[in-house]
């Protein structure tokens, strides 16, 4: 039986559907369709328009989400730098800022810089801070994401096992949900761009080297929220460069923004951050497209196992490296798909991120969204 939340969850798609549509899809009476209509348009949630097509008479009413009912408070914040957003109950961005911050500064500066961001944005927006239905935040190391503390992060001074949520509820008391941005720049990407794609692997190569996985249609967090460390395996080229980790050898220690940097200089170039790589790749340099499609070639080898391993449908490739074109994609594929079984790469493509660094603000608040407009939630709500 349908309740409203599970009608909701049908609407949810996006498209306008007529009270016999409804009745159709459920298989419930039109009398309790329109009883349940009722309580969602009552609560806000659904919004009703006309259709124009008449059904013999007067035009039927159509049904539809309505996305802007209320807003989520999203945050992705990498180590250097922060996005800051209002997004609707679609995940969409309505409003977005980008923050230059350091993480190592510690929870109480970054987490007091990310709340005077969101009030301003509320403001500029004229949105009442009552419309906050949730906040959703991405931070650069492993969460444990049900109780949203950071579970010793390499990168992070001062944030393991801090309680970022009871923080926010300071100001905001709602839902409150954290998670590695990676994972939800998966997520991002999944629900906003390839959501018929029940398997997926997003690969973020920056500064450093993750990933998120989408499995059977679900983000893949691993037993303690370590799931996706890609930039700690053990590179197939053989190197004992050392690693932030504590090793050596491992892929980020030769392939991720600080390494390939390193090697630029080595060869008289002036790199210091990843926009100066992406530059010189973008300007036509020789020995940077040379020195990026090799590391797309080690970042492939490592992938190769993980498509053996976990049979995605698709590999997306993201992070600030990634803009710097083809030729660190074209080193990826190159060992994919001579490393990987062919079976496993039979139809799995490999792309660049459609939806570029709004992946992980998207991401976090469609993990909001998913919790809050979970069916059972939302008929607790209405009753
Ligand atoms: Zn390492």
């Amino acid at each position: 039986v349908a309740s409203p939340g599970q009608l909701l969850l049908l609407l949810r798609d996006g498209k306008p559907r007529t009270r016999a549509d409804l009745s159709t899809a459920t298989g419930l009476s039109r009398s309790t369709v329109r009883a349940r209509l009722d309580a969602l348009l009552l609560a806000g949630l659904v919004s009703e328009g006309d259709s124009g097509v008449s059904t013999g008479g007067r035009p039927a009413d159509l049904f539809v989400f309505n996305t802007r009912a209320r807003v989520v408070l999203t945050a992705e914040v990498g180590a250097t730098h922060a996005v800051v957003a209002l997004n609707d109950l679609s995940g969409t961005p309505v409003s977005v800022q980008r923050l230059s911050l350091d993480i190592a500064t510690g929870p109480e500066v970054v987490l007091t810089r990310l709340v005077q961001q969101w009030h301003d944005l509320l403001e500029e927006s004229g949105i009442a801070p009552n419309l906050v239905a949730g906040v959703g935040i991405g931070l650069p190391g492993p969460v444990e994401h049900a109780s949203g503390r950071p579970n010793n992060p390499p990168i992070m001074p001062g944030w393991n096992g801090y309680d970022v949520p009871a923080r926010i509820r300071i100001d905001f008391d709602v839902p409150v949900l954290v998670d590695n941005e990676v994972n939800l720049m998966a997520l991002g990407e999944h629900s906003a761009a390839y959501a018929d794609m029940d398997h997926l692997i997003l690969v973020k190569i920056a500064t450093g080297i993750g990933a998120g996985m989408i499995s059977n249609g679900r983000l893949h967090r691993g037993a303690v929220g370590a799931a996706g460390d890609l930039g700690h395996i053990r590179a197939h080229r053989a190197s004992d460069t050392p690693c932030s980790c504590g090793n050596t050898g491992c892929l980020e220690a030769i392939a991720g923004g600080s390494a390939i940097a390193a090697t630029l200089r080595s060869n008289g170039l002036d790199a210091q951050t990843n926009s100066d790589i992406v530059g010189l790749v973008r300007d036509g340099n020789v020995v940077a497209g040379q020195v990026l499609r090799e590391a797309g070639r080690d970042i492939g080898d490592v992938l190769a196992a993980c498509v053996n391993m976990f049979n995605p449908a698709l590999i997306v490739i993201s992070g600030s490296l990634a803009q710097a074109g083809e030729l660190l994609l074209a080193g990826i594929r190159e060992s994919i798909y001579r490393r990987s079984l062919p079976l496993a790469t039979e139809n799995l493509r490999i792309v660049h991120s459609k939806t570029g660094d709004q992946a992980g603000i998207i991401g976090a608040a469609t993990m909001v969204v998913q919790q809050i407009l979970e069916p059972s939630t939302v008929d607790r709500l209405l009753v």
